[in-house]
């Protein structure tokens, strides 16, 4: 179809599609009226259907998009960002449904599969139309049986049909004809938490180390995140882990520059490390921290006051798993199983061994048990919130 004038169809759909869903996707910024050049790049933007769970928000080109450990893809749609005014075309999606075969082409957002059955997508399909097919090819893949799968283009397919296979997953990437697509981002941008669910927030002080990256590895496959209190003179020296780690949406948050208990520091050299810490973050990684944790947990009230002038709410803890005294994979493991709950906050330190060993058994079993692992942010933002300079130990109904 033709999108002369089309941008704005386009911004209707995806609005229309973001208000549906009740969340907010990053929207590529679309050409203007009257022939000016596009001020995006042209890219595929695209959502998943998971059963049981809905919706993903739609998400950037060339993103590994996949459903929540619990669920599969029963339904896809996608269109074009960034398309200049005037060139004709779009992307159309086709896909075999587990039990109908291959439905029609579609396009523009519609949807292609079921939100209303349990049938997963087999195998997809993808093609550019018009102008866009002659200055761009499509590229994509789909997460089945546990891997993705080599990307294929225009038109050819992607999945295994006819066998039984459940697509888990799809990336898309547009790119400029003859071009190869980059590396794909690495986390599901699209994430769905469902408030009536129980949610949980594991938390690592004291790091980043050599062991983080495991434990980030262990999350992104079992689609969950987690907050991250570092301590701020490491951050430099690991910078590949936390880029991942902001990356995947996980939380980065200060657990103050060197270590120091803020109920003896005085306010000014207390705003003084909480920024140095931000400063470094922001350099490796371009974010800065919403969330601190005081060392040992200390805290008073001159401290409170500065972290409210610092824009921070402090966080405690309900889970302690005193993982950092056992050094013993299966009594953090214990002490964590024997006691979580909705709502809890637990504390553990990504510097030892044995704390990624716990968390590669306690990731997937808090998954398996129906929990969302998820960071202390987003937490709170469905248990009513926080204010900076108040503290909080727990998100419970
Ligand atoms: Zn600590």
């Amino acid at each position: 179809m033709k999108f002369g004038g089309g941008t704005h169809l386009f911004c209707k759909l995806a609005a229309a599609v973001c208000a549906a869903a009740g969340i907010f996707a990053a929207i590529p910024a679309y050409a203007a009226d009257g022939g000016e050049e596009a001020v995006a790049p042209v890219q595929a933007v695209y959502g998943i259907y998971q059963n049981g769970i809905g919706w993903t928000e739609n998400t950037e080109d060339n993103t590994c998009l996949k459903a929540h450990a619990d669920s599969y893809v029963t339904c896809f749609r996608a269109s074009v960002g960034g398309q200049p005014a005037g060139m004709t075309g779009t992307l159309a999606y086709q896909v075999n449904l587990s039990g109908s075969g291959w439905l029609d082409w579609e396009e523009n957002l519609s949807q292609a599969g079921t939100t209303d059955s349990v049938m997963p997508l087999e195998a997809v399909r993808m093609k550019l139309t018009g102008e866009l097919a002659a200055l761009y090819d499509v590229y994509y893949s789909v997460l089945q049986n546990g891997a993705w799968s080599e990307s294929v283009m225009n038109g050819q397919t992607a999945g295994t049909e006819g066998k039984g296979l459940r697509i888990d997953g799809i990336r898309v990437a547009l790119t400029v004809k003859g071009a190869v697509p980059g590396e794909p981002k690495l986390m599901a941008a699209g994430r769905v938490l469902d408030p009536t669910k129980p949610m949980v927030a594991l938390t690592f002080d004291d790091g980043p180390s050599k062991e983080t990256i495991r434990i980030l590895e262990c999350l992104e496959a079992n689609g969950g995140r987690a907050t991250f209190f570092m301590v701020g003179n490491r951050i430099a020296s690991y910078p590949n882990t936390v880029k991942r780690m902001v990356d995947m949406g996980c939380e980065p948050a200060s657990h103050t520059w060197e270590h120091r208990d803020i109920t003896r520091l005085s306010e000014a050299v207390l705003l003084t490390d909480l920024t140095r810490v931000d400063d470094t973050l922001e350099a490796v990684a371009g974010v800065r921290t919403r969330l601190m944790r005081p060392p040992g947990g200390a805290v008073n009230g001159p401290a409170k006051s500065a972290l409210a002038k610092q824009g921070v709410p402090a966080i405690l803890w309900s889970v302690d798993t005193k993982d950092w005294k056992t050094r013993n994979a299966n009594k953090t493991i214990d002490a964590v199983l024997s006691k979580v709950r909705d709502g809890d906050i637990v504390l553990m330190h990504d510097l030892y061994g044995s704390t990624a060993d716990a968390a590669a058994v306690l990731i997937p079993e808090l998954t398996r048990r129906g929990y969302q692992l998820v960071t202390v942010s987003e937490l709170a933002a469905y248990r009513g919130g926080m204010t900076p300079g108040l503290s909080y130990s727990q998100f419970w109904h």
